[in-house]
């Protein structure tokens, strides 16, 4: 099979053939038809995981994936409902099923966890081997190429406005901030528009094309934040809401001078979802947490109900998609791209 490979860190992904992988008996094969490309796979690239954990080349990346069984394992029960032909798209987060994390549904967050795209096979190649657990099966009738960011980009903000709704962080005397438009972003301004109960929703971003996607996909405010202090960023808050404070963020970046203006700007109970981490440091001063009683969510992409629920939103047509299409032959140029920063959208691999 095709497949594109981390052959060394630091280096362009090595376009290369390797044998279609076998699976165990509880795992499904499946053909990969798209995968997104993601600002976690140039994180991989640039060898940022490698922090946190060892991750040996050769490393086959792309975790936002969906495609067709292809072939199932002899222990996979009748009771999973999968066939071959079916279309599929893949869980994130596989867990080793017995921790409390995963007895609860965390699969994603166990301390075992295996992610696909972060180890020998991934999305940037023909065919993945996938645990028969973490397959969901989804509607024929729905494009691959919009499937395949659904299961990060599309899931990682949805989890995380999740996560401030449920501590009663939104309703219609509330304004939500999404900071950054960009894969992520571009889903998290509909989500808080689904899942807001009546909230306010004002888009935060550097770059004038992204907020004008934010403002399709309708944020009721959108606002420009390069080159401005945050009081200057407050004040338009005031002008556009009539607030100059923030209820609620969701912060699809985590780069260090958005965290700080994210801060400035959390007002009195505040909630600050954070499901990006470009910068990976945050230096904000204390005082107002405290003082304010604001709290802070880690959101780590999603697990098999969320990716449920976001599928069936998806079904529904509730869910609108800036995407860029391209060939399995562009990988590194759009690796390149999404380095800078300049993918509008997601840009999803198609096979
Ligand atoms: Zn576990």
């Amino acid at each position: 099979m095709k497949a594109a490979r981390i052959r060394e860190y630091h280096k362009p992904l090595v376009m290369e053939d390797v044998a279609i992988p076998d699976i165990k008996a509880d795992e499904v094969l499946v053909k990969v038809a798209a995968c997104g490309m993601c600002r976690s796979d140039v994180l991989l690239v640039d060898g940022f995981f490698q922090n946190y954990t060892d991750i040996p080349p050769p490393i086959i990346p792309g975790h936002e994936i969906t495609g067709t069984i292809k072939k199932i394992g002899s222990l996979v029960p009748k009771a999973a409902g999968i066939e071959e032909g079916d279309h599929v798209v893949v869980s994130p987060g596989w867990g080793d099923g017995v921790c409390r994390h995963c007895q609860v549904g965390n699969t994603h967050i166990c301390p075992n966890v295996r992610w696909p795209g972060f180890g020998t096979y991934g999305g940037f190649a023909e065919y993945i081997p996938v645990p028969a657990r973490y397959v969901i099966k989804v509607a024929k009738q729905l494009k691959f190429e919009e499937l395949a960011p659904l299961t990060d980009a599309g899931l990682t903000p949805y989890r995380g406005i999740k996560k401030i709704r449920d501590a009663g962080g939104l309703g219609p005397d509330r304004i939500i901030g999404v900071f950054g438009v960009g894969g992520l972003g571009t889903y998290a301004v509909q989500y808080a528009k689904l899942l807001g109960a009546g909230a306010t929703v004002v888009a935060f971003a550097r770059n004038p094309d992204k907020l004008a996607v934010a403002r399709k996909y309708g944020a009721d405010h959108i606002i420009a934040v390069k080159g401005k202090s945050a009081a200057d960023v407050g004040k338009e808050l005031k002008t556009a809401t009539g607030q100059d404070k923030l209820d609620a963020i969701i912060d699809c970046v985590g780069a260090p001078e958005m965290v700080q203006l994210g801060f400035s700007l959390l007002g009195i109970s505040g909630h600050y979802a954070d499901v990006g981490f470009v910068g990976d440091r945050i230096d904000v001063p204390l005082f107002p947490r405290v003082s304010g009683e604001q709290t802070f969510h880690g959101s780590f992409w999603g697990n098999n109900a969320d990716l449920s629920e976001v599928m069936a939103l998806a079904t529904e047509g509730k869910i609108q998609h800036t995407i860029k299409t391209i060939g399995f032959e562009q990988i590194n140029e759009y690796l390149e791209l999404l380095r800078g920063n300049n993918v509008v959208g997601r840009a999803v691999v198609k096979f």
